[in-house]
């Protein structure tokens, strides 16, 4: 079983190096490095030897979009929102949302070179972490309960040319199928792309079967030519779920879609905004789950239970962190 863990926060290779030496010692032999339009822009080179001095360690690499265009997971901004307004998702009422669109054709250049750049840094994987549309449950806008995204100019174009027809302003059945297939032909050309330069692909999807959050129907991903790895992050606090049943429906979900579909199966343990009470427990036990659930890959969200960043960091992050390392098993 691979074991890993998701580091950012560090960008000097001194200090990193590290760290990598810590996960190495305590057996992970995989880390995902986040890559942020900061990391992109300003970071490559430095990206570059992270990802090599990880290599070093036997470690298999993963690479993942955080924040890019605020549609993948993550703590981190996007400058591609700010500097291409007309880029942004439209709410159905007619306002922008601070998001990128998936069918905006800006966009899909700006993630096409993201991608070439992401693999070039020498990442055996890219993570596509959490590709959904603009939730405003997750956002303090106001927003009426009816509107929905996306109707902005690049969804009506393409709505128009798939079913002959205007796209229509109340949020129909056939606008939930558009939205979803959109977002998994964005994901397919990006991971043709990766495969074209010789990566392989991972996605991660949010538990749920909500079309705004990811896709109602994991098969139609499952079964895409370019996927190598189905992940889910059934995160029980983040979602207020109860622990066991949540995690253990998550890791039976992608392990027996994996298997038939020939992918290796990934599972994430909640190492953030976990509770003040119990919290190396609660870890230990969804990590044993997703182990003796058979999960191929088993990761925490991040690294010394994210410690580095306060917003969301765990007071009891030491013991977090070891309860993880301590259920994984040795091999
Ligand atoms: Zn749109």
């Amino acid at each position: 079983m691979e074991k890993g863990t998701s580091y950012f926060g560090v960008r000097d290779p001194r200090h990193a190096e590290r760290d990598l030496d810590r996960f190495a010692d305590r057996g992970l032999d995989a880390v995902l490095h986040t890559f942020s339009e900061r990391d992109q822009r300003y970071y490559a080179e430095t990206m570059a030897d992270l990802v090599a001095a990880s290599h070093e360690r036997d470690q298999r690499v993963y690479v993942n979009p955080w924040g890019v265009g605020r549609v993948f997971g993550g703590e981190a901004l996007s400058e591609f929102i700010g500097h291409n307004p007309d880029s942004r998702q439209r709410l159905s009422t007619g306002e922008r949302v601070p998001a990128a669109c998936f069918n905006d054709p800006t966009f899909r250049e700006f993630v096409r070179e993201w991608t070439r750049d992401a693999v070039d840094l020498g990442a055996d994987v890219v993570f596509w972490d959490e590709p959904h549309w603009f939730a405003p449950e997750w956002h303090d806008e106001e927003v009426p309960d009816s509107a929905w995204t996306c109707r902005c100019g690049a969804c009506r174009e393409r709505f128009e040319d798939e079913y002959g027809e205007s796209m229509p302003e109340t949020e129909t059945e056939r606008v939930a199928e558009f939205r979803e297939a959109s977002l998994r032909s964005f994901l397919e050309e990006m991971m043709a792309l990766v495969r074209e330069k010789g990566a392989e692909n991972a996605v991660c999807l949010l538990p749920g079967d909500s079309a705004e959050h990811g896709l109602t129907d994991w098969t139609t991903l499952a079964e895409s030519d370019h996927l190598d790895v189905l992940a889910t992050d059934p995160y029980w606090a983040a979602f207020d779920e109860e622990l066991e049943p949540f995690v253990r429906e998550y890791t039976e979900r992608v392990v027996s879609l994996a298997d038939e579909y020939d992918l290796e199966s990934q599972i994430w343990i909640q190492g953030f905004a976990l509770p003040d009470e119990g919290a190396p427990e609660q870890v230990r036990r969804a990590t044993r789950i997703a182990v003796e659930g058979g999960a191929d890959s088993v990761f925490m969200w991040g690294w010394d239970a994210c410690r580095v960043i306060s917003s969301i960091g765990t007071d009891d992050h030491d013991a977090v962190w070891n309860a993880y390392l301590d259920a994984l098993p040795d091999e």
